[in-house]
């Protein structure tokens, strides 16, 4: 079985994470998508709220999964058995962090392989902290985020 990993920070999802999820699922056997526990970060939504808010946003996708993790996304693709990282590329600025990733990744274990997808141009510029900040100031986000998304980022941003 081909099982790829999609992995990230969701913070929280976007259309644009939604388009490369469903054009990978269509690819892969299956698609585990990796909601990235960073501390260091700091996020809007916790690990769990982000893996929640995406399994409800991806119900009619069949071959996807969600799930959190924490330390070398080498080691999580191992555990579960991918053998392929997705990645999306937007501008070119993404190009030279992803480089970086591809190569720590490869260096540490080569069996899993790396691909990207590009994104559509409709969001090539579509980013989580594009959409935090335009919601903060009450923008409208509707056109970014699935529905189940924007109905949670709206109630957070607003407590
Ligand atoms: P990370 O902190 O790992 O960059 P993100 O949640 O920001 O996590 O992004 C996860 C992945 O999705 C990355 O490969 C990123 O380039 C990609 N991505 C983010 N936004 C978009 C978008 N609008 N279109 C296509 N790919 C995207």
């Amino acid at each position: 079985m081909n099982i790829a990993v999609y992995p990230g920070s969701f913070d929280p999802l976007t259309n644009g994470h939604l388009d490369i999820l469903k054009r990978a699922a269509s690819l892969f056997d299956y698609v585990i998508v990796g909601v990235l526990i960073n501390n260091n970060k700091k996020c809007l939504f916790s690990p769990e709220e982000r893996v929640d808010m995406i399994n409800e946003t991806i119900q009619d996708l069949e071959n996807v999964r969600v799930m959190h993790f924490n330390g070398l996304l080498v080691d999580f693709c191992d555990k579960v058995g991918a053998k392929a990282i997705i990645r999306g590329l937007r501008a070119v600025s993404d190009y030279e962090y992803e480089v970086q990733m591809f190569a720590a990744n490869y260096q540490l274990n080569s069996n899993v392989e790396t691909v990207f997808l590009m994104s559509q141009l409709k969001y090539s510029y579509l980013s989580s902290s594009a959409v935090k900040e335009i919601a903060f100031y009450n923008g409208n986000i509707s056109e970014m985020v699935p529905p189940i998304i924007e109905e949670q980022i709206k109630k957070r941003i607003n407590k």
